[in-house]
């Protein structure tokens, strides 16, 4: 059926379809009431390092398994939960089921955190709560913190993020050039990685400029001393392109989309592919 076909990859239009009628304080309810009583998924994307397609990192993505819109994706709720305060209760969710899931993972897993999450007093102790309870050294852990998360940089800022590294956990910053675009962030806060925004990584198989711009900014992260991932690679060009600059890692459809636990374990299993 075409029409539900495109419906369902409309991401944009999902949010429209699943509720309309409703106001903000009812989706704020109906998203609590799907956290408690399990409808929360996690995906799992590989990360790959470019010298040698090794998987160094597996990220966790959050879905909602709708009992009548289908699986609803990050874009339709995220929002919601961040500026009704529910992203707490998702957050906290997210991070204890990766955490207990990244036990048989090979490498480590990384867990996106909001700006709305990053502000919380409280985030170094829930996350030291939850490796503690989960048994996952804080090594294996990566948060990907979104680039406006991290502005401005204050000292409490800096504080939790100094918390969190004591804690053995690395940090990224996720989605970076995309707005933000604060080389100082990368220079003045303890991250020890920066992943390019895809719009960033779209053209460098394609595009001089584009291509010149992503080299400048692998470098830039190479001077600072941190490794550069590359987001949304999604051709072989593509990767042999960033590959070609000295790009650290990458991650996109074209070398693996996000799948299903299920999924994920059989890719791990496969001896020819991973
Ligand atoms: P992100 O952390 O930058 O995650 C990457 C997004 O890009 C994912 O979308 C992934 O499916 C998509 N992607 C991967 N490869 C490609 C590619 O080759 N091309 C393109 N065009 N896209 C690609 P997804 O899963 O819809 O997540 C969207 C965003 O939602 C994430 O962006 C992240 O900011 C947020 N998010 C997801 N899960 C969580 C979560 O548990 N907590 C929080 N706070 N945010 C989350
Ligand atoms: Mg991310
Ligand atoms: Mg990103
Ligand atoms: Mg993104």
């Amino acid at each position: 059926d075409v029409a539900m076909y495109t419906a369902k990859r409309a991401g944009r239009g999902r949010f429209a379809v699943y509720a309309p009628e409703l106001d903000g304080s009812a989706r704020d309810a109906g998203l609590r009431r799907a956290i408690e009583t399990g409808r929360m998924v996690l995906h799992y994307q590989p990360e790959f390092a470019l010298a040698d397609n090794r998987i160094t990192a597996i990220e966790a993505l959050v879905r909602w398994d709708h009992p009548t819109h289908g699986l609803l994706m990050p874009e339709d709720f995220i929002d919601l939960a961040d500026e009704t305060g529910a992203i707490a209760q998702l957050g906290d969710w997210v991070l204890r089921t990766a955490c207990r899931e990244a036990l048989d993972f090979p490498c480590r897993v990384a867990v996106n955190v909001s700006a709305r999450q990053l502000a919380q007093p409280n985030l170094v102790t829930s996350v030291a709560r939850i490796l503690g309870e989960t048994g996952l050294p804080g090594g294996r852990l990566t948060l990907e913190l979104a680039e406006g998360a991290l502005l401005p940089i204050d000292e409490h800022l800096k504080a939790r993020l100094d918390g969190l590294c004591a804690l053995g956990v690395t940090l990224s910053v996720d989605d970076f050039g995309l707005g933000h675009a604060a080389l100082n962030v990368l220079r003045d806060l303890p991250v020890s990685t920066v992943k390019l925004h895809g719009s960033l990584t779209a053209g460098v198989h394609t595009d001089r400029a584009a291509h010149d711009l992503a080299a400048a900014l692998v470098a830039a992260g190479h001077a600072l001393g941190l490794s550069v991932v590359a987001e949304a690679a999604e051709h072989e060009a593509q990767v042999a392109a960033l590959r070609a600059m000295g790009c650290d890692r990458a991650q996109g459809f074209g070398l693996c989309p996000p799948l299903s636990r299920t999924r994920l374990d059989e890719r791990l299993a496969d001896p020819a592919r991973a």
